[in-house]
């Protein structure tokens, strides 16, 4: 790692992503490896005091156990500044503030974001400057390529990170070892053997007052079309020849390049749907359009489902289904892998053999394998049986994963610039589709499983 100072500029400090996930990342970087010299600038057009922001900035480091000197130096070092970062002056004033090599992470919301760049465009940035941007990486395919034109035009591509937390998951980072490093899943890893993969991230929790964003993202912006598909990259890609960031990023962007959505039938092969009012565990959950901020009239997903085929010789006929929403019964975050049956049984096995499954748990940290096996009373009768192991969550957070790429120049988990156009590519046919009303936006209580009709 490169020792020279850094300064982290977090333009949008005084939102939602900078208290509940960036800081805690940082938190939990400082309690394990440490960090190169680190200047922390918190910015934002909101007021707020220089003590209520370290105050944050300190509770973040003291949960996450960061008491050293390095987390105390970085504490030392932080500074809230207010300031519009849409405003020139402004931008200068925080670029003239960096006492190390500017990184500029971008905790705002995505139109404001661009704003950002094109007065970026306008400025002499410090040598060594480095951009890390938060998706959605712009707002359909045309406005991606536009940000990533314009991003080079402010540093060279190796200073641009697009952050994707769900690739600093480490359950996610887990299946590069579950696939590769043994020889019992890769040779099966193929459309001879998988029937189906299901890539669920199902969430309890309702809007949470994030209308402002969500409104107009949606379940497939907000989910499917970033984080899922990384994932399914990651669970599809063919083996890297190296963990290099040239070899891994290669590999997953030509799976995506395979990925479209089945039969290229955006209509048949998607589903959405809103929730409406119910009482959960005793609290009254509004109806999605009566949460404040929400405008009913933009029909915004709480929930979608849809299916993609990756084309190509490892993975044709499989369906890839990603589904992700709010207010949802369970807290199912997941990959169900569903193997194909096999091909005949020895005469005389009584019962059935039900498909051998892989339940990957992204959140319960968990690989679980059912298997049919003989029964334990009658051994001619086949039942289910379950090996599961349990991983060790690590140090890391997600974003203290994705901070680690940054500081240490390391791009591996970073969404490469083709990638952020391709994935919005992959989900346009859906977009349309649900635009033009092609679909029906379905409905459902919320703290149901969602919809009665799609169970
Ligand atoms: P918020 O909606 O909380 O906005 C962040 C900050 O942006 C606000 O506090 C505000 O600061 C500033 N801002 C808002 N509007 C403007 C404007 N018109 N001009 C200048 N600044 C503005 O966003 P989040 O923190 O939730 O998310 C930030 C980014 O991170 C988004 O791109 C989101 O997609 C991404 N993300 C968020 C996650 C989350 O869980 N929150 C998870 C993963 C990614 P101020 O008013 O002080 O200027």
């Amino acid at each position: 790692m490169t020792a020279d100072p850094a300064s982290l500029v977090v333009l949008g400090a005084s939102g939602d992503l900078t208290e509940r996930l960036l800081l805690p990342g940082l938190a939990s970087l400082l309690a394990g490896e440490g960090t190169r010299p680190l200047q922390l600038l918190g910015t934002g057009r909101s007021e707020r005091g220089q003590d209520e922001w370290r105050d944050t900035v300190r509770k973040a480091f003291d949960d996450a156990g960061a008491t050293g000197s390095e987390a105390a130096a970085v504490l030392d070092s932080t500074e809230y500044l207010q300031a519009d970062p849409t405003e020139k002056e402004d931008l200068q004033r925080l670029l003239d503030a960096c006492t190390g090599a500017p990184i500029l992470y971008f905790a705002l919301p995505p139109t404001i974001t661009m704003k950002v760049c094109a007065v970026l465009e306008e400025l002499e940035l410090p040598e060594g400057t480095f951009l890390a941007l938060e998706k959605p990486f712009g707002s359909d395919s045309e406005s991606a390529a536009e940000l990533n034109r314009q991003l080079v035009r402010i540093v060279p591509e190796e200073r641009i990170f697009r952050i994707d937390h769900f690739l600093g998951t480490d359950t996610v980072l887990n299946l590069l070892g579950l696939r590769f490093a043994n020889r019992l899943f890769e040779p099966v890893w193929n459309a001879g053997n998988i029937d189906r993969v299901e890539i669920t991230y199902d969430e309890d929790l309702a809007l949470e007052g994030r209308a402002a964003y969500y409104d107009s993202a949606g379940a497939l912006v907000d989910m499917i079309q970033s984080h899922l598909l990384q994932v399914l990259a990651v669970f599809a890609m063919e083996p890297p020849a190296s963990l290099d960031p040239a070899d891994l990023r290669s590999v997953m962007a030509q799976v995506l390049r395979a990925t479209e959505v089945q039969g290229g039938d955006p209509v048949a092969a998607s589903r959405r749907a809103r929730y409406t009012q119910a009482t959960v565990d005793g609290e009254d959950v509004p109806s999605y359009t009566d949460e404040e901020g929400v405008d009913p009239s933009r029909n915004t997903e709480t929930l979608a489902e849809v299916t993609f085929a990756v084309q190509n010789r490892r993975w044709a006929g499989v369906p890839f289904v990603l589904r992700s929403g709010k207010a949802l019964k369970s807290n199912r975050k997941n990959i169900v892998v569903t193997f194909a049956p096999v091909p005949s049984l020895p005469r005389g096995l009584k019962g059935h053999a039900q498909p051998d499954r892989m339940v990957i748990d992204l959140k319960q940290h968990t690989v679980e394998l059912e298997l049919t096996m003989n029964g334990s009373e009658d051994p001619f009768t086949l039942e289910q049986a379950s090996l599961r192991t349990e991983l060790r969550g690590a140090d890391l957070t997600p974003y203290g994963e994705v901070l680690r790429g940054i500081l240490h120049n390391d791009p591996t988990l970073s969404v490469r610039a083709d990638v952020a156009e391709r994935c919005w590519r992959i989900v346009e046919p859906v977009l349309d589709a649900w635009r033009e009303d092609r679909v029906p936006l379905d409905e459902y209580p919320a703290g149901s499983d969602g919809p009665s009709s799609w169970s």
